[in-house]
């Protein structure tokens, strides 16, 4: 007997989730130091004063569960954002939410629609319920939403989209996103995953939560593992009709979020002068790595992410090792059916450097 036969159908043909390679274990491999990581799309400011404060105050109450509600944490999100607590859904990074959303509203035999080269976790989702993963062919590297309309079907149960998208960084201004919400029926679930949106302009920014009004079938995921500082903490917020927040609240685990960060997502998130720095800091970055890459001729995907893409019209596994090599971590996307291109994450200018430096160095090799 193989335990793999007696799997859900969904579980067996699911490869699992490659993560960026952590810097402690190409320091044990290579035995190199100062590694410059730039391949999760990771703060590269670490944890923030007020972040850090705040665990450090919880650090007494760690054996007691965690509110299981979320109380602050939800508050605190519903006032920054004008909103009502019981929109509010909290999931242990928006992975889980991602995931949350696809059991509540999807199961076999349904369809759930998302893009060629968006967030790989959509397909994982879908695979691990056996729904059926319609992916339509993107647009320029992005989101075509026509053709996401032409694939809706009476199958049709939930259409994820990434804005900015990863890993091609594309972005669907608000008037593309409304122009397609008017078209879809209001009872398919539309997840909107804006785990980028602290780096747009905000005069850019589609007003998710407003449109939210006219569309209830509209649930927007948010993450602090990007701008807010706190990947390794796993806290993300799920903002949608408290109808289906109500659903989520009953599919979720009790307590699916930790109180440290429950407390420093409660802190960080009105930490505005640390999410301009960041922002700031990824604006100048992007504008190094733009500059490097025409002055070299490379051709990237203009992105509105903190981090880049670039097309090596070359297999970028071998580059990638040299990078390596020269103690820069950044990311194959053969994964997702872009074997030729890297993501670079924004870093420090100093990170960004070190990588322009070893990249320069690779390519004249
Ligand atoms: C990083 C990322 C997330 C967030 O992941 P967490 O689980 O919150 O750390 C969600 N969606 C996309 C598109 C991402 O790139």
């Amino acid at each position: 007997m193989k335990f793999l036969d007696v799997a859900n159908q969904g579980v067996k043909q699911l490869l699992p989730y490659q993560a960026g390679k952590p810097t402690e274990e190409l320091e044990r491999e290579l035995g190199i130091h100062n590694i410059v990581k730039l391949a999760s799309n990771e703060n590269p400011f670490g944890l923030s004063e007020t972040a850090k404060q705040a665990i450090l105050k919880e650090l007494n109450q760690l054996t007691r569960y965690p509110d299981s509600n979320g109380f602050y944490f939800k508050q605190a999100v519903a006032n920054k954002f004008n909103l009502q607590a019981n929109q509010i859904t909290l999931g242990n990074g928006s992975n889980d939410l991602l995931e949350l959303i696809a059991h509540t509203f999807a199961s076999e035999g349904d369809e759930v629609i998302f893009s060629q080269y968006a967030f790989i976790v959509y397909p994982l989702v879908t695979q691990a319920i056996n729904a059926k993963a319609v992916v339509v062919p993107a647009k320029n590297w992005g989101h075509d939403l026509d053709a996401f309309l032409a694939n809706i079907t009476d199958k049709t149960k939930l259409i994820y989209i990434a804005n900015p998208n990863n890993p091609t960084g594309t972005f669907l201004t608000s008037a593309e996103i409304e122009a397609f919400l008017e078209k879809v029926p209001a009872h398919i679930i539309v997840v909107l995953d804006e785990a980028y949106t602290e780096f747009t302009d905000e005069q850019e920014r589609v007003p998710s939560f407003a449109l939210q009004k006219k569309f209830a079938n509209l649930v927007v995921c948010r993450t602090l593992s990007k701008a807010y500082g706190l990947a390794g903490l796993r806290i993300g917020y799920a903002v949608s009709n408290p109808e289906i927040a109500d659903l989520f609240n009953r599919v979720r685990q009790p307590f699916n979020c930790n109180s440290l960060a429950l407390a420093a997502a409660t802190a960080v998130i009105y930490d505005e002068e640390f999410l301009h720095k960041v922002a700031d800091n990824n604006r100048k970055g992007m504008q190094q790595l733009v500059q490097f890459f025409e002055q070299q001729g490379l051709e990237y995907i203009p992105s509105k992410g903190n981090f880049i893409t670039v097309d090596l019209k070359q297999p970028a596994l071998p580059i990638y090792n040299a990078l390596l090599h020269k103690g820069v971590i950044v990311r194959p996307i053969g994964g997702y059916g872009m074997p030729n291109h890297l993501r670079i994450s924004i870093g420090l200018p100093e990170e960004n450097q070190a990588f322009i430096n070893a990249l320069t160095e690779v390519l004249a090799n």
